[in-house]
């Protein structure tokens, strides 16, 4: 392509209200502009890599089996809410159709209307869209733009195990895609679903807090990360007992400087109601409670605090003195692993403005049977994955998801298939997906200098940038036949620029190499490597067959 038939040139001002590198150096590339709405137009260049994306991630699925459908318009959601998006319309509508914005249902309930038998299965269905994105920051860009090219799979296989084997190809070949793309990912569990793993990729802005191990690549959003509880030097003497009177004293530094103790000696007690009860969960006074954590330990049921008036009616006292004893006995208590080895601990007295203090399992209250771990985990604490690592803090954003939906349509869509006995079964399902304008972006943060970006050769707009200066525009149109003529995509800059200005758009446009030929290349050409710093003078005839063979 010529560069000055381009649609859509790069920019030389720092872009405004872009906030993530991505989102600059594609703007400033000529990849993107933003679009109406807080969207974005891909621009040919951008296009040019999407396809490549989009082309790597259809190859890897293709290889696990899957066969591609067109998906209508939708939106991306989390599954919950699908859950009950198709009740409530089940029960409003009382028809059992499939809702576009849902493909998943869609194609469940075709599954079922198609009487697969175990010999059909498993089946995979993958298709590429473009969805809204629930949460969009426009000015990450294609991070978290508001609508995004999804690539969606679903999975049906013959029983939970093989839905589940199934669920683990598609996983690889998404991973085997990401490698091509030569970004690097975190496998992570999903914060609201049990039965849901995410790929995440690091970055620098404000986005989801993780915990990333330092030695082991270990990588958890920061709420589900595990950590070893530090070894506190304990008091191996039970102290007296006593309320003591601290008025206005509920966050645990004034508390424990009050006291004379160590933070990690208090204890924070949370009242939680959950399935219709109240349950309180203790932690060491460094630590919060992690919702996420005590929602897994209760099945996946949704937890909210308790209420004020609830704290006050079963603790007898103000929001903020809550302790482990003597709550009503429905409180089920829930203890953190770390308060298990503590001596001498401080817990709210369930009674305004006071302080139990030197409190002791087995003599001030009995010790628990198990220790849980529903504690969000500090930045710097040991990896419970390895020996050496201590855990980071960083952030990351999602790219993609892998859930088992288990026989949540066979329920409400009556999805089923005949086993060997013919007998019928509920048609388990999985659904992945992938946000291919994120996953854009990424390579992008991953790959760039202070220069502009860096394009892996996987997803390249073309393999290379000729760049000809005067008196060499004859010779430059002959070799951009030929490498046309050899299959080779390359993008040639024919303006009348100054070689400042085309050497630098190269660079920040990122083709993996640039040629030129000018008056000094003589009847050579310069080859240079994207990331080298200096060129070579190579034979074109060697120019054409690297980039023929590549
Ligand atoms: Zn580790």
């Amino acid at each position: 392509m010529r560069y000055s038939r381009l649609f859509g040139k790069t920019v030389r001002d720092k872009p405004r209200n872009a906030d993530s590198e991505s989102h600059q150096l594609l703007l400033r590339g000529g990849f993107v502009r933003p679009a109406s709405g807080g969207g974005f137009l891909l621009l040919p260049l951008g296009q040019r890599v999407m396809e490549k994306v989009q082309a790597i991630v259809a190859e890897e699925i293709a290889q696990c089996g899957g066969c591609v459908v067109g998906f209508p318009g939708g939106r991306q959601s989390a599954n919950s809410d699908l859950c009950r998006s198709l009740r409530l319309r089940r029960r409003e509508v009382g028809s059992d159709y499939a809702f576009a914005e849902h493909h998943e249902a869609a194609l469940a309930s075709l599954a079922g209307s198609l009487a697969l038998s175990y010999r059909d299965l498993p089946l995979l269905v993958a298709g590429t869209r473009w969805a809204n994105r629930e949460e969009a920051h426009p000015n990450w860009g294609l991070l978290a733009a508001p609508e995004c090219l999804f690539h969606s799979v679903y999975g049906f296989g013959a029983g939970d195990l093989a839905t589940l084997e199934c669920l683990s190809n598609i996983g690889n070949s998404y991973m085997r895609a990401l490698q091509r793309m030569e970004v690097k990912v975190w496998a992570m569990r999903s914060l609201s679903h049990a039965s849901t793993m995410e790929i995440a990729t690091e970055t620098q802005l404000a986005a989801r807090p993780t915990l990333v191990c330092s030695h082991c690549g270990y990588a958890e959003a920061a709420e589900l990360a595990e950590s070893r509880v530090p070894e506190w030097p304990q008091q191996p003497n039970p102290g007296v007992t006593a309320a003591v009177h601290g008025p206005g004293l509920i966050q645990v530094g004034p508390l424990s400087q009050f006291l004379g103790i160590p933070v990690h000696q208090t204890t924070k007690t949370m009242l939680f109601e959950v399935r219709g009860q109240v349950i309180a969960a203790c932690v060491a006074g460094i630590y919060g409670v992690s919702e996420a954590k005590l929602m897994r330990l209760f099945g996946g049921h949704r937890l909210s605090l308790a209420a004020p008036e609830v704290v006050k009616e079963l603790t007898s006292s103000e929001v903020g003195y809550a302790g482990p004893v003597g709550l009503p006995p429905q409180v089920q208590v829930i203890w953190d692993l770390s308060t298990e080895h503590r001596t001498n601990f401080e817990a709210g007295a369930n009674l305004t403005d006071h302080h139990s203090i030197n409190l002791n399992f087995g003599r001030d209250l009995p010790r628990p049977d198990r220790f849980f771990d529903i504690r969000i985990a500090r930045p710097g604490e040991r990896c419970t994955k390895c020996e050496e690592g201590r855990l980071e803090a960083r952030a990351a954003i999602v790219l993609g998801n892998l859930s088992t939906v288990g026989d949540l349509y066979a329920e409400l869509l009556g999805a089923k298939f005949l086993d060997a006995d013919k007998t019928t079964h509920p048609l388990p399902v999985n659904c992945s997906g992938l946000d291919l304008s994120a996953l854009l972006a990424a390579v992008v943060e991953q790959h760039h200098d202070g220069r502009g970006i860096i394009w892996p050769d996987s997803v390249a707009p073309f393999a290379a940038q000729l760049v000809s200066l005067p008196l060499a525009e004859a010779a430059a149109e002959s070799l951009y036949q030929r490498l046309r003529g050899a299959g080779v995509d390359v993008l040639w800059d024919d303006r009348t620029e100054s070689a400042g200005v085309k050497f630098g758009d190269a660079d920040l446009i990122g083709n993996p190499v640039r040629l030129v030929m000018s008056r000094r290349t003589g009847d050579k050409i310069e080859w240079k490597a994207r990331v080298a710093e200096q060129g070579e003078l190579v034979e074109v005839e060697e120019a054409v067959e690297r980039l023929r063979l590549d």
